[in-house]
């Protein structure tokens, strides 16, 4: 309805959009009674208030479940964000030249019909930390939409920072990138980006004791809504099959370093040995 080329606008309730960007980002639209939450920014190829613009006249606030880049370089079109403190120092990291660049040279080889969109340079020399302004975000913090609350739940893992926000009054659950099906988790940065097994564990561990809040979940990858047997099967993963099946696992190969992948039913997790090493305790070797 409200798509672009490089935007795809899907419609998915009165008061819920999801915007995809290049096929493989979501970011989600809530509107409440007095303003409307943008979840994530994508890379930020075009500017998306236009569309937002379309979809609702209420003040939108920007708040980014984490700080990779494909979350946060979308920041660059707005005045102001919000996210959490732990990940500000990675987003920063990703504001640059050579990061923009890999990829979207990467996206236009799998999508060329977006090439006459996008200004290349243009996008590519943008910075967002020379005048966007940001604020931060805490564990349990709640966001009042107007008769609309939606709770911020820190979920350590795949980065410091992920936050994954909950939408009280519908049970709405947007999991970012910790909680996805058939879609990769990247766990094979170093220390500084990505947080030990054992500390995803315990996020994991959390978000099931509080299922019962949760009714839908939304990733901001691949399939969307997913169903909860992907989070029991991501901490079966990490409490017991990944140590029993490691050896079965894939070379993965990235612009950012060499891993490995492991499947497991909806699981499709990326990590290093060094990651794998410290959880079980013991050095592997995978003759
Ligand atoms: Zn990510
Ligand atoms: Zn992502």
């Amino acid at each position: 309805m409200y798509s672009t080329a490089i935007n795809k606008v899907e419609k998915l309730d009165d008061d819920l959009y999801m915007i995809t960007e290049t096929e493989s980002i979501h970011c989600y639209l809530l509107i409440g009674e007095e303003k409307a939450l943008l979840i994530d920014a994508g890379w930020g190829y075009e500017d998306v208030h236009p569309i937002i613009e379309k979809i609702t006249d209420k003040p939108v606030m920007l708040a980014l479940t984490h700080g990779d880049p494909d979350h946060g370089l979308g920041t660059v079109n707005f005045d102001e964000f919000w996210i959490h403190p732990l990940d500000y120092g990675k987003l920063l990291r990703n504001d640059t030249y050579e990061e923009r660049i890999g990829m979207l040279e990467y996206r236009l080889k799998k999508l060329p019909a977006i090439a006459p969109y996008i200004d290349v340079e243009d996008y590519c020399n943008k910075k967002f930390s020379k005048d966007t302004k940001v604020h931060f975000l805490s564990d349990h913090e709640v966001i009042d939409l107007g008769n609309r609350h939606v709770e911020c739940i820190l979920t350590p893992g795949h980065s410091y920072g992920h936050l994954m926000f909950l939408e009280k009054e519908t049970g709405r659950l947007f999991s970012g990138d910790q909680l996805v099906d058939h879609h990769n988790i990247w766990h094979f940065l170093s220390h500084d980006e990505q947080a030990p097994f054992q500390t995803t564990l315990n996020s994991l561990r959390h978000l099931k004791q509080r299922e019962n809040e949760f009714t839908s979940i939304w990733p901001a990858h691949a399939k969307t809504p997913i169903e909860k047997n992907c989070l029991d099967e991501l901490i079966e993963c990490f409490e017991s099959e990944l140590e029993l099946n490691y050896k079965k696992d894939v070379p993965f190969h990235s612009y950012k370093g060499d891993g490995w992948r492991h499947y497991y039913k909806s699981v499709d997790l990326i990590y290093s040995d060094e990651r794998l090493e410290e959880f079980l305790g013991h050095p592997i070797s995978r003759d």
